[in-house]
């Protein structure tokens, strides 16, 4: 098996799980709640379509992610099930990373036990915040103590927890959310993410704020706050890999990775998406489209190719792109600026066939006088000040 394997690329693989128990107010994930009684048939549906994208040739998948919506709200079989399904169809390396988004309510010793026996190795716990009338406020379900029943129980079972925290938030002041971050970083955890609030279109937060009836942070706020946490994590030995994203030990997320260093992967459920043979694309968002499309017979295909334009011919995607070169140069900007290791440009001259620095030569210079870039061997990086505003800097090269 291992010859066969050394010609393999790599994949991850994302399964979206669009349920959860209530809804947040800053939310516009792809998520619902109410809609309960779809879920055995939801989980019917995604069995088949892992079994569709199946023994996807050349291809062997290293981590797997069991997202949504709140995976952990639903019954675990389903999650095993899913497991099973993967290693059932697809070659897996020999060690995959295996996450699964967990929200601190549905955490109880017998699940957090039954989740490891199934092959979870990584849990991302969504905490958002340790100040109850932060969390009562975004419509979250637990409070200050039930998160950090969580950890405690996660950490007995797992070695590698990610805590999920947002700053900016409508109440919240420099000094909760330094309590907020203290707290979290005196847990046995080895990776947090910190998300600065988005006021989306169309979810509760952006009508009350519209309103006037919540007000959250101002930029200048928000910036403080990224310092902040910059600070005490560097402090307490966690490193800054990506803009929103530090880790201990090592722990960094092979999957986000995938992401983040434009690696081939696979979404499957409702509305996730997917960038695979340079082509990006979405399922349809609505889980009872999605149901219903897979109680039709599904077409045998075994090229990936193919397996898209069937799915394109069948209205199966929300958003299909055969990549653009100028797109993909932006997006390959902007990701790796966000990464520690910045842009590499022997990568960009791999990548495009293009000198990075000729093409760039006066912005370089520019961002560089103004302290919000700097250059580190081969690579160009962000400076903290330029970590402020990663997109704006991203987007002005392409300009
Ligand atoms: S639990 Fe997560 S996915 Fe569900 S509504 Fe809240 S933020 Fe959205």
């Amino acid at each position: 098996m291992d010859s066969k394997l050394g010609k393999n690329k790599e994949l991850g693989l994302y399964i979206h799980i669009p349920f959860c128990h209530t809804k947040c107010t800053y939310c516009d994930f792809n998520t619902y709640s109410g809609l309960e009684n779809l879920i055995d048939n939801f989980s019917d549906s995604i069995y088949k379509e892992i079994n569709f994208w199946g023994i996807t040739e050349f291809y062997i998948v290293d981590t797997i992610f069991i997202g949504g919506g709140t995976p952990s709200y639903i019954d675990t079989e389903i999650i095993k099930n899913i497991i099973n399904k993967i290693s059932d169809n697809f070659l897996l390396s020999k060690n995959p990373e295996i996450t699964l988004e967990i929200n601190p309510e549905d955490v109880t010793k017998t699940k957090a036990l039954e989740w490891e026996k199934i092959g979870i190795n990584r849990c991302s716990l969504g905490v958002q915040s340790l100040v109850n009338s932060e969390l009562k406020i975004l419509n979250r379900r637990h409070d200050s103590e039930k998160a950090m029943e969580a950890i405690n129980i996660l950490s007995k079972i797992f070695n590698n927890i990610s805590v999920d925290l947002i700053y900016g938030l409508p109440l919240q002041t420099k000094d909760s959310y330094i309590e907020t971050l203290k707290k979290i970083i005196s847990q046995d955890i080895n990776h947090i993410s910190c998300y600065s609030l988005q006021v989306e279109k169309g979810t509760v937060l952006d009508q009350q704020v519209n309103t006037n009836k919540i007000h959250v942070a101002n930029d200048d706020l928000s910036a403080e706050m990224y310092k902040i946490t910059q600070k005490i994590l560097f402090e307490n030995d966690f490193e800054n890999y990506e803009i929103s994203n530090w880790s201990k030990q090592n722990k960094l997320s092979q999957h986000n990775l995938k992401y983040w260093t434009m690696k081939p992967y696979i979404g499957i459920g409702p509305g996730s998406h997917s960038y695979i043979d340079n082509k990006r694309f979405s399922i349809i968002k609505s889980p009872k489209k999605y149901v219903d499309f897979f109680k039709k017979p599904l077409k045998n295909i075994s090229s990936i190719r193919e397996k898209i334009l069937y799915l394109r011919e069948n209205d199966f995607l929300d958003v299909y792109e055969n990549q653009l070169r100028e797109n993909e140069i932006l997006e390959f900007l902007m990701l790796n600026l966000r990464l520690k290791d910045g842009i590499n440009i022997n990568k960009f001259k791999k990548r495009f066939d293009l000198d990075f620095e000729d093409l760039y030569l006066n912005k370089l210079d520019y961002f560089i006088k103004e302290n919000i870039i700097f250059k580190k061997e081969e690579s160009y990086i962000l400076s903290e000040k330029g970590k402020l505003f990663a997109n704006e800097v991203a987007n002005n090269f392409v300009k």
